[in-house]
């Protein structure tokens, strides 16, 4: 028996799938949901601030909002082998919020890349085996990838 929690953030974040067939490859965004998924065992240790927890949701919230959010939020998040998205957001100025990734940003190469980012971050406090054991990724209401060990 496990018990796992969740915890979200949302960002607006701008994007294009260039070699999509359709509407895709068109310069547009999203309100994205990062939803982290932790395992582990609920903390015994008496008197302590996440007695009863796996961790806290808002250390959780925390680590979301600093490396996904605060990274990917109002930006616009371009692969790095499309050459016209990345010329675009160059016209916009230096001040521009440009993320250039090594892959082409479709829900499930973010679900990846936000997995990847946050789970180093994930740490185990009080002996009880924490893991990050996936990160969905919610493109629209009824399109969601998961990235899941
Ligand atoms: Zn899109």
């Amino acid at each position: 028996m496990t018990t796992t929690i969740r915890r979200y953030i949302e960002t607006d974040t701008g994007h294009r799938v260039p070699n999509h067939k359709s509407k895709c490859k068109h310069m547009h965004g999203h309100r994205y949901r990062f939803e982290a998924e932790i395992e582990g065992d609920v903390v015994t240790q008496r008197g302590v601030s996440d007695e009863g927890m796996l961790m806290d949701f808002s250390d959780i919230s925390h680590l979301l909002t600093v490396h996904i959010h605060d990274v990917i939020d109002h930006a616009f998040v371009v692969y790095e082998g499309d050459e016209a998205a990345k010329a675009a957001c160059k016209l916009m100025g230096d001040d521009h919020r440009t993320v250039v990734v090594s892959f082409i940003p479709t829900a499930e190469n973010l679900a990846r890349w936000a997995f990847e980012t946050l789970e180093p971050h994930i740490k185990t406090t009080y002996g009880n085996q924490l893991r990050l054991v996936a990160m969905h990724c919610r493109e629209t209401p009824k399109s969601v990838a998961s990235w899941r060990i």
